[in-house]
């Protein structure tokens, strides 16, 4: 008896590997096609400056629109486009888009791009960089660059240039989802960063006291090395609150804007001051 079951198992399972390869393939297949059939799209959030209340800029979020398969979020997607190589055309692409909407927005407004490891260490990526500022008229001083903290962990030599190099035009680099990775303070000794993200799982448990003591001990550390904290997934009023009161320069979250087209980027600017005067 138990030998059929086994093989029944085994019948049932075998099927199924095939189903996730082929679940898998399709998705590829559809990746690969949505960048020609433009089907991709970036959207828009708001980043304020806490103590003034002003928009200072905002971060592009790529989102892909499938006929098929409905919107599908960036991180059921991006990893999938990092194995096939994909992201590099994707991300290049995202960056002339994002620089193209920031041409059309006060020159006040700088513009967050995610890059992905797999993309800064292709070769030609400055050249990009360099070539989508060119195309836009949007100068290096308004580009921000937000990479991971796993871009940096080979602590490759070619990371390391690319990034001075970017810097050296100007451009700001952004260390994304800060203290989720191996050797967060590691990266900040070796690597030219200019701004931190405090990731937003400090954020959404800033109410507990250690939480509130790492956010705070960050935004020092940023202080002290002089580099621009930004907290992500802020909320709250009470969030922002707590973020105030312990320094923090920036903020970025539902309460301040939810990610939205780029025209509507302009017409926040109003509406979302009031959110940082109220405290
Ligand atoms: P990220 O760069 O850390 O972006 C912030 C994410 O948090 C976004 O998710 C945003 O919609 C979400 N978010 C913002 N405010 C709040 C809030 O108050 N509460 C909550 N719960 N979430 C908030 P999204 O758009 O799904 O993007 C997920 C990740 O995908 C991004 O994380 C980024 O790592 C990656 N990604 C997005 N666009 C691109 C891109 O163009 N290129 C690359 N390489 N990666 C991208
Ligand atoms: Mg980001
Ligand atoms: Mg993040
Ligand atoms: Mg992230």
């Amino acid at each position: 008896r138990a030998k059929s079951e086994g093989r029944n198992l085994y019948r049932f399972f075998e099927p199924g590997m095939d189903a996730t390869v082929q679940t898998r393939r399709a998705l590829e297949a559809d990746l690969e096609t949505a960048l020609p059939r433009q089907e991709f799209d970036l959207d828009f959030q708001p980043i304020m400056n806490i103590e003034s209340g002003e928009i200072v800029g905002a971060e592009a979020l790529m989102r892909w629109h499938s006929p098929t398969r409905g919107t599908v979020a960036p991180d059921n997607f991006i990893p999938v486009a990092e194995e096939t190589g994909l992201i590099v055309r994707l991300g290049e692409w995202a960056l002339r888009k994002a620089c193209a909407a920031a041409a059309g927005w006060p020159s006040a407004l700088r513009i967050a791009v995610n890059v992905s490891a797999v993309q800064l260490k292709s070769s030609g990526f400055a050249r990009n960089v360099i070539s989508a500022l060119a195309f836009s008229g949007v100068p290096a001083s308004r580009l921000e660059l937000e990479i991971t903290e796993t871009v940096l962990m080979d602590e490759s030599e070619t990371v390391l240039k690319t990034l001075r190099q970017l810097r050296e035009l100007g451009i700001r680099i952004a260390l994304d989802d800060f203290g989720t990775g191996y050797s967060s303070l590691g990266y900040l000794r070796r690597f030219p960063v200019d701004k931190i993200k405090i990731d937003r799982s400090f954020i959404r448990d800033i109410g507990n006291r250690d939480t509130a003591a790492i956010v705070r001990t960050i935004i020092g550390l940023g202080s002290e090395l002089g580099i621009t904290v930004t907290a992500e997934g802020v909320e709250t009023e009470m969030q922002l609150d707590i973020l105030r009161k312990d320094g923090c320069v920036e903020a970025q979250g539902y309460l301040i804007g939810v990610p939205s087209k780029a025209t509507d980027i302009v017409r926040l600017l109003k509406t979302t001051v009031a959110v940082g005067q109220s405290g």
